[in-house]
């Protein structure tokens, strides 16, 4: 039998990703994925269909959810792998996040309306579909109106820390959201700690705090890391006696940059966070 082929976060239309659940697995199967975690943002509503389509094809469908962060006045990203998504635990956090995330694109939406942007709150709201609003919502509207060449943009002059719609939120904290995840019967993976732009010092800090409230991973390989970040994040990895994860962070087709299970291998001595499955 071939080696599995892993790639362990990836989102559907349940949050800012562009296919249904269904068409993401289908997808991931034909670009040669034989084991793929959904990981939507801040919820696992996407997981029942993913499941179902998984088993037609023989895909190993991995159940999993991206959670949003507080850690000091960061937000960091954990990814929740081998989840019960029925767990009572994790069921009450991520209605909490849930709510957490209405209000905010309530409050991003006003201060587009000071900027003379109208409408914000129901165009997002009518995209995501009943599905969780993320800031790449917000992106599409700020091009659909023509306020902004591209999302890239959009972030820039809009919704990044320090724009004029950016809302700061505090998210569950660090440690309880990795409770919720090990209360689910899953391992938490922070999720690509070169992309938080922390200094040295930050990221280390994060990843004790991270490993001492019951951490078990860190992605070394994300979707368009270079070889200096693989090996970074893996010395990280090893600092931290963390195990290693691999994943594209996929959202749509439109980015040509970035495939689901395409991926640079673990490098030599990595341990893998599957071994725990
Ligand atoms: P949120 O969790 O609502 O703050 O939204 C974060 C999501 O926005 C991320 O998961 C990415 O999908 C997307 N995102 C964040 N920063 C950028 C960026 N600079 N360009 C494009 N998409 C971004
Ligand atoms: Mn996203
Ligand atoms: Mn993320
Ligand atoms: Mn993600």
């Amino acid at each position: 039998m071939s080696a599995a082929i892993y790639d362990l976060h990836s989102h559907s239309n349940a949050s800012d990703g562009v296919l249904t659940p269904g068409q993401l697995v289908r997808r991931a199967h034909a670009r040669g994925v034989t084991a793929l975690a959904l990981t939507d943002h801040d919820t696992t509503a996407g997981l029942a269909e993913a499941r179902v389509v998984a088993a037609e094809l023989g895909l190993r469908l991995i159940p999993g959810i991206e959670l949003s962060a507080s850690f000091e006045s960061h937000c960091l990203h954990v990814v929740g792998l081998n989840i019960d998504p029925s767990h009572p635990v994790l069921v009450d956090g991520v209605a909490r996040q849930q709510d957490l995330r209405v209000e905010r694109a309530r409050k991003i939406a006003d201060k587009l309306a000071r900027k003379g942007i109208d409408g914000a709150f129901q165009a997002v709201a009518r995209a995501a579909r009943g599905g969780e609003i993320t800031r790449l919502h917000f992106a599409d509207f700020l091009v659909g109106v023509g306020r902004a060449r591209t999302q890239q943009d959009a972030f820039d002059y809009y919704l990044s820390k320090g724009k004029p719609a950016y809302v700061a939120t505090q998210w569950a904290g660090l440690a309880e959201v990795i409770g919720w995840i090990n209360a689910a019967g899953g391992l938490a993976v922070l999720a690509h700690p070169l992309r938080y732009k922390l200094s040295n010092k930050w990221i280390n800090k994060a990843l004790a705090a991270f490993k001492v409230a019951g951490g078990q991973g860190v992605e070394v390989v994300t979707g368009r890391a270079s070889g200096d970040d693989i090996r970074f994040s893996q010395e990280l990895a090893t600092k931290h006696q963390l195990r290693a994860s691999i994943g594209s962070d996929f959202h749509a087709p439109e980015n040509q940059y970035l495939e689901l299970g395409r991926l640079a291998p673990l490098p030599v001595g990595a341990q893998p966070i599957w071994e725990l499955f």
